[in-house]
């Protein structure tokens, strides 16, 4: 039989559909796979029921009747909910958490026919650049198993750079799904804040949060997203539009870019290997025909101080439903009432989820809410604004994923060179405009990445650039 490790998602679907394989044997061969590499620690949990539900989808493919990614099989974020199954979001507070619902993300991409291989690692709650603040241990990056894969859906992205799963659903709220995409050398996307349910998506900081996709390339990414974007009325803040054919316009030779170049941010790169990788990048994309314009955008600089008021400020409203009562970690013979809030969260949560409800609580508190709180929004605004003066000249904005390649396991101490990790992913989410990483080279073997940001809803022109870049390069398949 061919590798079938080496197979695109789009590979895989034809491979069944012509019975070249059939999905239990695509389901055993990944089982396998995940079980060699448990060194990786990229999965949390897996799913008991895989090869069951792998052989239902033989069943339909027999019959005809497969759904658009029948038998094909996926890994899960472990932040979003499945029925009956553990949800633990990374954290000691959920480690035996059962979720009494599905996610919309997950309820979609089963009814598209998914095989659900199980729930990957990442860090708790979904806080972090590295996926070193798990409760179930790191992630190793599997180009460099002393490295980290990139945070927080590390679990994800090492899957599929592994070779355990053709991709997998991820969230970024500062950077989640492009970082680790970039550090692991895979395509990674994250739509239009809206355009993805947040329903049964533990929540972080809800104005940020988004559901996006893991895969090996832009093509996979469009007919994945296509799978799992689209309105929920379950999420008060899905966006009521209705989804384009991502596929399709990927593949279009009729879409046009204009792609803006923010020309103080580039020069200000401080990494002189990544400052030579974009400008190589931007040569590929020339050669492909498009054109390229520079832009200023304004405020950008205070996109990092703006993200670590706001996200705080969110997560310590988010997680105070973890009171030991309603969800979660309870600690043992409490003394009252006061003793079970303040044991059980002492106990269940980690570090930096601490560290981050302490913070939120003080920018959200009477005395400090306007001098931190307000003066963050209202810079949003302008950051938003910024993008929406630079979208009336360019189709899309390019930019590094990251500031430097993957960094080695517990090497960054210091939190502020940490949450430095989302300099330039950071933007994106607090405009809540859709973005893509792409993998664009290497320095001494540990990848880079590309990063496109895009107009409100114009996800299909992103996937558009990207294919058009990896129709004329070879990183994504290194
Ligand atoms: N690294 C950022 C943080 O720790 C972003 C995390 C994310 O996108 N979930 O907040």
């Amino acid at each position: 039989m061919e590798d079938l490790s080496k197979l695109s998602l789009v590979e895989q679907i034809n491979g069944l559909k012509s019975k070249k394989f059939s999905s239990i044997e695509l389901t055993e061969f990944y089982l396998k796979r995940i079980d060699q590499e448990k060194v990786l620690n990229s999965f949390i949990s897996l799913n008991e029921n895989a090869l069951k539900e792998a052989k239902k989808s033989d069943e339909k493919i027999a019959k005809n009747k497969s759904s658009s990614l029948e038998g094909i099989p996926i890994a899960h974020k472990d932040i979003f909910c499945i029925k009956d199954q553990k949800t633990t979001c990374g954290s000691k507070m959920l480690e035996n958490f059962i979720s009494p619902y599905s996610s919309t993300v997950y309820e979609k991409l089963s009814s598209s026919g998914t095989v659900n291989l199980g729930k990957t690692n990442m860090d708790e709650f979904a806080m972090g650049s590295s996926n070193e603040t798990s409760f179930f241990g790191s992630v190793l990056n599997p180009i460099d198993p002393e490295r980290v894969p990139g945070g927080s859906s590390g679990g994800s992205a090492t899957a599929v750079a592994a070779n355990l799963c053709s991709f997998a659903t991820g969230t970024d709220t500062g950077g989640s799904i492009r970082q680790p995409a970039a550090f692991c050398g895979i395509t990674g996307i994250k739509p239009t804040y809206g355009r993805v349910s947040r329903w049964g998506m533990i929540a972080f900081a809800s104005s940020l949060d988004q559901g996006g996709i893991f895969a090996k390339n832009a093509l996979d990414a469009a007919l994945a997203l296509e799978n799992i974007a689209g309105f929920d009325e379950k999420d008060s803040t899905s966006i009521n539009k209705k989804v384009p054919p991502f596929f399709n316009q990927a593949k279009s030779k009729d879409e046009e870019h204009v792609v803006g170049i923010p020309k103080k941010i580039i020069e200000d790169i401080k990494d002189d290997n990544v400052k030579n990788n974009f400008f190589e990048s931007l040569d590929i994309l020339k050669k492909s025909g498009v054109k390229v314009k520079e832009i200023d955008l304004k405020n950008i600089q205070y996109s990092l101080p703006v993200y670590y008021v706001i996200a705080p400020a969110e997560c310590s409203a988010n997680l105070s439903r973890y009171d030991g009562v309603r969800f979660g970690h309870r600690c043992e013979n409490p003394k009252d009432l006061d003793d079970l809030y303040e044991r059980s969260r002492a106990e269940g949560f980690g570090e930096e989820v601490k560290k981050r409800i302490l913070i939120g609580t003080y920018c959200l508190s009477a005395g400090y809410y306007d001098a931190y709180y307000l003066k963050a929004q209202k810079i949003r605004n302008l950051i938003k604004q910024s993008f929406m003066d630079a979208f009336k000249e360019v189709s899309s904005i390019m930019m590094p994923t990251c500031a430097n390649v993957s960094f080695k396991l517990n090497s960054i101490q210091n939190p502020v060179e940490m949450y430095e990790q989302d300099i330039y992913t950071i933007p994106a989410n607090l405009a809540g405009l859709p973005a893509i990483s792409i993998p664009s080279g290497k320095i001494n073997k540990l990848p880079l990445g590309i990063q496109f940001i895009g107009n409100y809803l114009e996800e299909g022109n992103l996937l558009n650039l990207s294919n058009k870049f990896q129709q004329n390069s070879n990183f994504h398949n290194e």
